[in-house]
């Protein structure tokens, strides 16, 4: 039997034809079902997990409307659409990119407000980079840490004395509506302030008020240069709320891995529960604990462990993550809270009673706690701060008795002075962070009790006036303490004198 040679080749290129038209088919599937900003598509066999895919656009000349694939199920994807959807109908086609869902990363975003998806907010122009990072990513593993030993300035005394942070470390920041959650993060970015430290702000469900806000202050203060904003307003869809946290990390990271540091506040993941739980029904996973998914706390935790402190090896970069959790009537142990509680490495607990009575930042010492930035902490503060946990803790249980109008005998009465002045002391206002050697001079007084014999509300003032006293007059002092990062003896004698010295003035 013979063969004709053009024969061969006919079939040959039927085959290579059809093989074409099948990966055609693979990567185009149609819409089975769409409702409440969600959509089932058929015929993606290969589609990967979190994948952007291609809707028809709402009109000409607009473009297309993008989803991101969640569920991948045995015969249709579940996936969540990122824009309008109501023109999208059972039957129009989709679309693989082939791109997990990313966004630019680089300098080029620094002083820039984009959306999740990296699109700019701030009417600059477009970004101008080229590299993208999948927003999503495992974090780095146990052999490409170090454990965290910088210190991570916020600028507050209640804080930096108190629950010291360090670079690389997760602290929690949690309390009720309005207890001044995001102004801590805010006063934390504007003093890295020419620390080598580059900031971002993920803005999840605030108002659109409240992010333009913070843009102004950051700007205002100069600290727009060195911060990012990524932000999902409240009226952005749930799938933009969700991927905000992760799409900032993916920024993070790629400095951290260039070596360098930076500092990252989740405003607040609170919401981004809420938005992740609202996908998760609409997508018909079970509920579990007050409706959320099973793996609420999987997303969390995924999220805070990419920040971390680097290893020599890997570059020594770190980031830093601050993320706010709001609490209902300031219920510590809801399902949300707890889970991130455990996920952090300690927590700032803000409470409306201390914020009402004008204890602001409004920290709860006996519930704050920083379980790695001790070792962060530098030694000077270490050595004036040290006892102020404890010496507060002891204030207020007296003040508790002392309540009751009994007699008091003189320790308690000395220490319920000292105690009510080092409260005072560590009122803070907002947009003023405080150099370390300011507060290490500032906690000085008031832990040694060189304020006892000074009225309450006289305290603040005393504080600003000596401070500004120091840095014309003896600014050696403070540089000595900022240098070293002890406080010498010499220094100590030195600093001693010149707060007897200024006291004889203040009270002249
Ligand atoms: P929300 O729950 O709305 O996000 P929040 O907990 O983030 O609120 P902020 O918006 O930071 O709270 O602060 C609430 C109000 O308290 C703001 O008006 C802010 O200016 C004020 N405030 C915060 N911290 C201080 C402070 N240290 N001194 C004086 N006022 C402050
Ligand atoms: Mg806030």
């Amino acid at each position: 039997m013979s063969l004709r040679p053009e024969e061969i080749s006919s079939i040959i290129m039927q085959q290579i034809d059809k093989y074409k038209a099948q990966i055609e088919m693979a990567d185009v599937g149609t819409v089975i079902q769409v409702g409440d900003g969600i959509a089932r598509v058929y015929g993606l066999e290969k589609c990967m997990s979190m994948e952007l895919l291609e809707f028809p656009a709402p009109g000409p000349d607009q473009e297309p409307t993008l989803g991101m694939a969640l569920n991948l199920e045995e015969d249709n994807i579940g996936c969540v659409l990122m824009g309008a959807y109501t023109h999208i109908r059972e039957g129009d086609t989709v679309k693989r990119t082939g791109r997990i869902i990313s966004v630019p990363v680089g300098d080029a975003l620094l002083g820039r407000v984009i959306n999740p998806l990296g699109r700019p907010l701030d009417g600059k122009g477009p970004i101008n980079s080229d590299k993208f990072r999948p927003v999503e990513r495992i974090a780095p593993g146990v052999m490409k840490r170090k454990s965290v030993h910088q210190p991570l300035q916020t600028g507050l005394k209640a804080i930096d004395g108190m629950v010291p942070i360090g670079r690389g470390q997760r602290e929690l920041i949690l309390g009720d509506r309005q207890t001044g959650k995001t102004a801590i993060a805010v006063d934390a970015i504007i003093n890295q302030k020419g620390k080598d430290c580059l900031c971002i702000y993920v803005a999840v469900g605030q108002k659109q008020s409240t992010v333009a806000n913070v843009v102004q202050r950051l700007t205002d203060t100069g600290a727009m240069d060195y911060t990012i904003i990524v932000s999902a307003t409240a009226s952005d869809p749930a799938p933009l709320l969700y991927i905000a946290p992760f799409a900032g990390s993916a920024i993070g990271e790629e400095f951290m891995h260039q070596g360098r540091h930076v500092l990252i506040v989740f405003d607040d993941l609170s919401k981004q529960a809420a938005a992740y739980r609202e996908l998760s029904l609409l997508l018909r996973r079970p509920p579990g604990r007050e409706a959320y998914p099973g793996d609420v706390f999987n997303l969390h935790s995924r999220l805070l462990e990419r920040s971390c402190k680097l290893s020599d090896d890997e570059g020594a970069g770190s980031m830093t993550a601050l993320p706010i959790i709001e609490t209902q009537a300031g219920d510590v142990s809801a399902y949300i809270p707890t889970n991130v509680i455990s996920i952090t490495d300690g927590q700032i607990y803000l409470e409306s009673d201390l914020f009402f009575a004008g204890q602001r930042p409004a920290v709860n010492v006996g519930l704050s706690v920083s379980r790695v930035g001790g070792a962060a902490q530098i030694k000077a503060m270490r050595a004036v701060a040290g006892s102020l946990r404890m010496d507060l803790a002891q204030y207020r249980e007296l003040a508790a008795f002392a309540q009751f109008g009994s007699d008091l005998d003189k320790g308690t009465q000395a220490r319920l002075v000292r105690g009510e002045r080092m409260l005072e002391l560590l009122k803070q206002k907002q947009y003023v962070p405080m150099a370390v050697e300011d507060q290490v001079m500032s906690l000085y007084t008031a832990v040694r009790g060189y304020l006892d014999d000074l009225p309450v509300n006289k305290v603040l003032t005393f504080e600003t006036e000596f401070l500004q006293h120091m840095r014309t007059n003896r600014p050696e002092i403070g540089k000595a303490i900022a240098d070293s990062g002890l406080l010498e003896k010499e220094t100590e004698a030195k600093l001693q004198d010149a707060i007897n010295e200024y006291k004889t003035i203040f009270a002249g």
